[in-house]
């Protein structure tokens, strides 16, 4: 039996497996990447050669351009291929469109790299998919039992609320680009709101390949001077457009921003977020521990986020923890 603590390794370029000579999500330029998903901080450009879904790859050219690394081969979900000495498995992570968690396995030994994830219904991307494995890295950017999420339709029903409410104003919501913006768009459309929605242009690329790949998001503009949208409409841009001099060309504008720190009031407050929304595409406290639990991990190595606290909770539950201190991971707007 192979140690499967041993699969990887961190390095200052991230996490490495020494049997296949490979990185999960490195934050440096390497040789050969694996991918997760499309978010900056996990996929740079510049490798040598990058394995992730086709839908990774095609967001990674759309932000990057067509060579972003040397040459691309796509994973499709499911499907096992041998690298080096380890068998290599990308399965569903439920985070954005294309994002993948990573299983490496050697005799029967398995380790799984979840990326980032999250077990809330999403209708942009595939649902989570529990693999169960003997050492299971976690995110922990909500690892905190404060973070307790809402349902999403519930805030959703909350802004299309403050839309009946005043009917005048115009409702700029703050979305990261990749994931969040399509999520709140998709969910509003579920939701029942029919009328077309305004989007900054920083959102237009991505929100055309969602529709792309087949996920209704309804009629949508271009939110730009010469078409200004109608007051009391629904505007989608990213979080760091809602305060800026681009949103008081709108019709008497309300800040929205839908983010799991909307969970705390003093964030909202800070970035005068008059309706804060908690939409998240990260797993929340409780998703977590179940998670961790659904897995049957005997270790988990937790990364980018608080650490602590989910750390104290696995030695508690008798499992074995460490923080993984990856550098070069942010919080993204989530
Ligand atoms: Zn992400």
């Amino acid at each position: 039996m192979v140690d499967p603590r041993s699969l990887l390794r961190l390095r200052p370029e991230g996490l490495w497996c020494p049997e296949g000579d490979f990185y999960i999500d490195p934050v440096r330029p390497v040789e050969r990447a694996l991918i997760t998903h499309g978010h900056s901080d996990h996929a740079r450009s510049g490798h040598g050669a990058v394995l992730a879904t086709r839908e990774t790859l095609d967001i990674m050219a759309i932000r990057y351009g067509e060579n972003f690394a040397g040459t691309t081969e796509e994973a499709p979900l499911g499907k096992t291929q041998a690298i080096g000495g380890v068998r290599v498995t990308f399965h569903p992570a439920g985070h954005v469109l294309g994002s993948a968690q990573i299983a490496i396995e050697k005799n029967g030994a398995r380790v799984v790299a979840s990326g980032d994830y999250k077990r809330e219904r999403d209708p942009t991307c595939l649902p989570f998919e529990v693999i169960p494995c003997d050492v299971f890295i976690t995110e922990a950017t909500f690892g905190l039992p404060v973070f307790n999420h809402p349902a999403a339709s519930t805030e959703i029903h909350r802004l299309l609320d403050s839309m009946r409410q005043f009917p005048e104003r115009t409702h700029i919501v703050g979305a990261y680009a990749l994931g969040k913006a399509q999520r709140v768009i998709a969910l509003a459309r579920e939701a029942g709101y029919t009328d077309t929605i305004y989007l900054h242009g920083a959102l237009i690329r991505l929100c055309d390949y969602y529709t792309e790949q087949g996920i209704d998001l309804g009629p949508l503009e271009p939110a730009t001077s010469n078409s200004a949208p109608p007051a009391g409409a629904l505007v989608i841009a990213p979080p760091s457009a809602v305060d800026d001099r681009w949103s008081r060309r709108f019709a008497d504008p309300l800040a929205s921003f839908a983010s799991g720190w909307m969970r705390i009031r003093q964030r909202a407050k800070q970035r005068g977020v008059e309706l804060p929304l908690i939409i998240s595409d990260h797993a929340d406290w409780d998703d977590l521990l179940l998670t961790i639990r659904e897995t049957g991990a005997e270790e988990v190595w937790v990364t980018h986020g608080r650490e602590e606290a989910l750390v104290r909770w696995c030695e508690i539950n008798g499992i074995t923890a460490k923080p993984l201190h990856l550098a070069g991971y942010e919080d993204e707007a989530e």
